[in-house]
């Protein structure tokens, strides 16, 4: 009896449509890299994947994937408790507890199920949950899975924060839960002044590294590095989709007992399978190739403070970054749209982003550096930001 609900679908698409709000994808023929094919035949230069490392298609971590298919198989065709761990799990868990020097961590298929299978284990409706409003998806859907009392604060408004907290008092237990960096504006949140409330407040802490891990920090190991709080925070979550290879896989790592009750309780990690071998010999490489060497987050650095010298030189508007994203705000959403469509013509790929993935009135073009772009990508992008700058009257 599809009938009427297909019409209702189709309606649905079309109001999505009519509202200019359909994603449509674009295909890419080559692996993800600087340069790209898309099956139009077109080659550009990609400046929209979380490819931040340049580690999608590096060689060794390619080379790593395929030894552990050699030695490990394909599938693990389980979950972890069943029969689903290996050696090489074990070794993964070990190397990201190492890396940001936590006391245990578990893997999960996605950094989605991470956030989505940690606080309903740990937290009831005695319990109190503070999220920053611009947090990820995945946490605010992790949430809604558990009973806690919900607080929301605006966006790194430690005002808010300190009014939740105190509100939140009567509570059982308090967690502060934020993203690292914040995906839209590149903004890191303020760290330090959390653990401190968090500390005045009796609360715990978790962040979500996804954008931040790899990338901000002296030699790019996330928050705890930039603002010097290793063990004042309780959970990291973080993806093996981004920086550290881009595959799939999330984590959560932190205090041991919480790692070991999520191993016991979190949804996703019970009833999902385990990550394959490939992906898990090649992480392990990640992890080996950046505590070996600074080299690929210095490069990815250097080509933000680049491109952001040279944007502003220009006289674009950027929003402050500290990560490796820069957000080049155009304000008007049809602007961004047509500016974007612009730039590919110039074989520069970027994204332009409107409410209400953004608030109103706040578009903007998201510019994601790699420590994979070279100087050369660099300057073609900006000489195709000036261009298509000065024909649509975005600079003089
Ligand atoms: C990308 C992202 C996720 C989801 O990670 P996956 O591993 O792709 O599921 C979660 N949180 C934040 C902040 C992210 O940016």
């Amino acid at each position: 009896m599809y009938g009427e609900i297909k019409n209702f679908l189709d309606r649905e698409l079309q109001s999505i449509e009519e509202a200019g709000l359909y994603k449509n994808e674009r295909i890419i023929t080559t692996p993800q890299s600087a340069v790209i094919k898309l099956n139009t035949g077109q080659e550009v230069l990609n400046f929209c994947a979380n490819n931040y490392l340049g580690l999608s298609d590096h060689p060794r971590v390619v080379e790593a994937a395929k030894k552990a298919m050699d030695t490990h198989g394909y599938g693990m065709s389980s979950v972890r408790f069943i029969c689903g761990t290996q050696d090489l799990h074990k070794e993964l868990e070990a190397a990201i507890s190492d890396y940001f020097q936590t006391e245990d961590t578990i893997l999960y298929a996605a950094c989605f199920d991470a956030n989505g299978g940690v606080f309903e284990p740990l937290f009831t409706e005695e319990d109190a949950i503070i999220s920053d409003s611009l947090n990820h998806a995945s946490i605010i859907d992790g949430v809604r899975l558990c009973k806690a009392k919900r607080y929301r604060y605006a966006n790194a408004n430690m005002i808010e924060l300190e009014k939740a907290l105190q509100q939140a008092q009567d509570q059982r237990f308090r967690i502060i839960v934020t993203d690292g960096v914040f995906s839209m504006d590149g903004n890191v949140a303020p760290m330090d002044q959390i653990c401190q409330l968090a500390e005045k407040y009796d609360a715990l802490v978790m962040v979500d590294e996804c954008h931040s891990a790899g990338v901000v920090g002296s030699t790019g190991h996330g928050v705890s590095e930039l603002f010097n709080i290793y063990g004042k925070i309780d959970i990291y979550t973080g993806t093996l989709g981004k920086a550290f290879g881009g595959a799939i896989g999330g984590f959560t790592t932190g205090r041991k007992e919480i790692i070991s009750l999520l191993r016991q309780r979190s949804r996703p990690y019970l009833f999902s399978n385990s990550i394959p071998p490939a992906v898990v010999g090649a992480s392990l490489e990640v992890f080996k190739m950046l505590k070996d060497s600074d080299e690929l987050h210095a490069k990815q650095q250097e080509n933000v403070k680049y491109f952001r010298d040279k944007m502003l030189a220009a006289g674009f508007d950027i929003k402050p970054t500290q990560s490796a994203i820069c957000a080049v705000m155009l304000y008007d959403a049809k602007l961004s749209q047509t500016f974007a469509e612009k730039m590919l013509n110039e074989g520069i790929y970027v994204t332009g982003f409107y409410y209400p993935v953004v608030p109103k009135d706040q578009a903007r073009i998201r510019v994601q550096l790699s420590a994979a772009h070279e100087r050369e990508h660099l300057d073609k992008a900006i000489n195709a930001f000036i261009k298509v700058g000065k024909e649509l009257g975005v600079i003089k």
